[in-house]
């Protein structure tokens, strides 16, 4: 704060926030109560195009901090050297891309946190969705590709970096003969669950396909058998389920029980499956309520 500022006069100042997607980066600033004062979204092209419309966007504001949710994969480990680059990205322009470095150089006042797009939903939904009140909570988008955000004990879960439980290993469906879409593990839970999984597996896309046909089944068996690891691993209190894909709210009843067939009463979940496995509470405006708070504790 500057001397002359008054508290009254700082008050005006923006928290901002970036969910940058593969597809289109969404901007937004808010005041200190988090209101969404302006939001603009830019196509995902090169860093410099990209980048230089966030800037044009962020400038028109006095900022007090930021919270970055980015596609990846980044290097989230603070004590990395390629700490806040994008690494092995298959978008060619953005890959071994030092984004952090490049928002500190144009904000080198600023403070800024910066982990995943998954993880700012997570913890959106953690603070101020359907996770709100619960200590540990896994939040799973499936869209393009596969997250998963894991808020334990109220923070963001990291190991060395973060986990990539979209990448999980999955039992087969036993009707399913799709060879699976990931370049890298071919029929893991993204290769068999995601949106281009969905489309190449059934020739249209998951928006097109009826709520009564057979691939939501197979979609369900997929997504309850990471609800099973999770489950398994983390013991959470509760599992969310966000991006485009889980906009098809017919999933939920078939997770839900080939989810509890599945685990077979092995151990208890703290509430019946309804409770346990729900869709997003703030819909797409989880990955950038998520981005502010992180911007408000930065700033604090
Ligand atoms: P992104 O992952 O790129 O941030 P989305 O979460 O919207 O964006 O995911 C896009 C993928 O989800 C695409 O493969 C698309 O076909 C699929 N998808 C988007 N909306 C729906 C929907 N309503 N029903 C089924 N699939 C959808
Ligand atoms: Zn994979």
């Amino acid at each position: 704060m500057k001397n002359n500022e008054t508290a009254e006069s700082r008050s005006i100042n923006m928290y901002a926030a970036i969910e940058a997607g593969g597809t289109k980066f969404v901007c937004a600033v808010s005041d200190h109560e988090l209101h969404v004062q302006d939001r603009i979204h830019i196509p995902t092209t090169t860093p410099s195009e990209t980048l230089g419309a966030v800037f044009a966007f962020f400038d028109k504001y006095t900022l007090d901090a930021m919270g970055v949710g980015s596609f990846g994969p980044i290097d989230a480990n603070p004590s990395s050297p390629q700490y806040g680059y994008i690494t092995t990205t298959p978008k060619l322009a953005w890959a071994n891309y030092d984004f952090l470095g490049a928002l500190k150089a144009h904000y080198p006042q600023l403070p800024i946190a910066f982990t995943t797009d998954v993880n700012v939903a997570a913890y959106g939904e953690f603070k101020r969705g359907a996770g709100q009140g619960k200590k540990n909570v896994a939040y799973y988008t499936v869209g393009t590709g596969i997250g998963m955000g894991y808020i334990h004990n109220g923070g963001i879960y990291m190991g060395d970096q973060n986990p990539e439980a979209g990448h999980i290993l999955v039992r087969r469906h036993p009707d399913d003969t799709f060879a699976g879409a990931c370049p890298y593990h071919g029929d893991c839970l993204e290769g068999m669950a995601a949106g281009p999984a969905i489309e190449q597996r059934w020739g249209k896309k998951g928006k097109d396909i009826g709520p009564d046909e057979p691939a939501w089944n197979i979609e369900a068996y997929y997504l309850a058998q990471a609800c099973m690891t999770t489950t398994l691993f983390l013991s959470p209190d509760i599992i969310i389920f966000g991006g485009g894909v889980s906009k098809q709210s017919q999933l939920f009843p078939l997770i839900r029980s080939q989810f509890t067939r599945l685990l077979a009463d092995y151990v208890t979940v703290p509430a019946d499956a309804d409770q346990y496995i729900v869709p997003v509470a703030l819909g797409d405006d989880a990955g950038i309520t998520g981005a502010l708070l992180l911007a408000q504790e930065q700033a604090a």
